[in-house]
């Protein structure tokens, strides 16, 4: 069984009416399985997130804490993030694929930099300054294949800049399902009248089949938020916009008669909110003699700090809370409940609409993400859609590591470290054995 995943970046739980009223996402809900309350991880950020979403654990087994390491001491635009699939520490689907032999690719997903399992490999990597980001894309990713499509199609993107990068994106994506041969010869009929399908050996055609498993990061939603706000008129009609792409995939795969055979999941991994002000905790820190450091998440923050400050450091943050803005400490004990990295001994969430800064320079403005787990924003959505998956059927609610088993699961394949579950509920025949019980 194939496996399409589709992530909308920045897409969650408020947005579900206007995407079932969609074409493309409205019908996907349909005829497949739909959630509209899926609780992400802690942290929700995009890097971490985008972990579990294929290994199905949380960082304090994968290993994606944050989106970039932490290093206080280097400028922000000077920061490397967790760009390279080696930072990974549990197996992922593409690994499980690679190892039964199947073909992956993968499409702006982030922290696949040069995968060893993934032979369509279009990395997200973001240049710092003096590199060249082209250059950076290629070395960090399937060099041949990048190269080709790029003198091709590269005419179509304007640098890493939205709509296009997206557009571009999907581009290849469906140019990756098209490359599969026509299965069903039009008009050709079986002396039974039925359609005729054309004998491939796919040992021989092996390079002219759709790769096993295809994973699209769209990042449009995300660029449009941060920039104009949560519910903005922009956000709203990137959402128009994803809605198309899903349905450009849609109809590669159906174009090709692959939709009886393959499994497409859409995928999201955080809100956002918006920001009405900034606090420079880390300034904070310093200036009180507090022995920790702080490393902004968006909206919250972790504290890095040695395990004999433990208390001091707490009973800071918590006699000063009304003046920091801070709603609420996490202590060691909470954050280990909630997966979060074994390093972090204590995290802070701040008041609504304030963003913890790393730098007290910065100023922030429109939206962004990185609160808890109780923030509205946390609530993610998915679809999945495919020849197991119930028709039509609502999910009340799951949790973000439970796709990833449930994915891996639907197309034959084994994650035994994912801490999630399978959705067993969403399969046809754990409908069909309850139905047989019951009658
Ligand atoms: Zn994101």
């Amino acid at each position: 069984m194939r496996l399409v995943i589709i992530s909308l970046d920045s897409v969650f739980a408020a947005d579900s009416d206007y995407l079932l009223s969609l074409p493309n996402l409205g019908r996907l809900a349909a005829e497949g399985v739909f959630c509209g309350s899926v609780q992400t991880i802690y942290p929700s950020l995009t890097y971490p997130i985008h972990a579990s979403l294929i290994t199905g654990c949380y960082p304090d087994k994968h290993g994606i804490a944050h989106n970039e390491p932490f290093q206080p001491d280097t400028l922000i635009n000077m920061r490397r993030w967790y760009w390279e699939e080696s930072h990974i520490k549990t197996e992922t689907i593409f690994s499980q694929a690679h190892k039964a032999g199947r073909e992956c690719a993968a499409i702006l997903w982030p922290t696949t930099g040069f995968s060893k399992n993934i032979r369509y490999n279009f990395p997200e990597v973001l240049a710092l300054p003096g590199e060249n980001q082209a250059l950076k894309v290629i070395n960090y990713g399937s060099k041949g294949w990048i190269l080709r499509t790029e003198l091709r199609y590269g005419r179509r993107r304007k640098g890493i800049s939205q709509p296009y990068l997206d557009d571009y994106a999907t581009l290849l994506a469906e140019k990756l399902i098209l490359k599969h041969p026509v299965k069903i010869q039009p008009g050709l009929k079986d002396e039974k009248g039925q359609p005729k399908e054309q004998v491939v050996d796919t040992r021989s055609r092996k390079k002219r089949h759709m790769p096993d498993v295809l994973a699209l990061h769209l990042v449009d939603c995300d660029a449009m938020r941060h920039r104009y706000g949560t519910f903005s008129k922009e956000a709203k009609e990137a959402l128009d916009r994803l809605d198309i792409r899903v349905g450009k995939i849609m109809a590669a795969l159906s174009e090709r008669g692959l939709l009886k055979d393959t499994i497409v999941a859409v995928v999201t991994d955080h809100g956002q909110a918006d920001i009405i002000g900034s606090l420079p905790l880390d300034a904070w820190l310093a200036a009180n003699r507090v022995p920790a450091r702080a490393q902004t998440l968006g909206f919250g923050a972790y504290l890095h700090l040695n395990h004999a400050d433990y208390q001091p450091v707490l009973k800071a943050l918590t006699d000063n809370m009304a003046d920091l803005r801070i709603s609420h400490v996490y202590t060691r004990e909470e954050l280990r409940l909630m997966h979060a990295p074994e390093d972090i001994l204590l995290a802070v969430e701040p008041e609504k609409g304030f963003v913890i800064v790393d730098d007290e320079n910065q100023i922030k403005t429109g939206a962004t993400h990185g609160f808890g787990p109780g923030h509205p924003g946390s609530k993610t959505l998915l679809w999945l859609y495919g020849p197991q998956f119930l028709g039509g059927f609502r999910l009340p609610m799951c949790d973000l590591t439970d796709i990833a088993p449930t994915l891996a699961y639907a197309s034959g394949l084994d994650l035994p470290q994912a801490q999630g579950r399978v959705l067993e509920e969403a399969f046809i025949w754990n409908h069909h054995s309850k139905g047989e019980g019951a009658s």
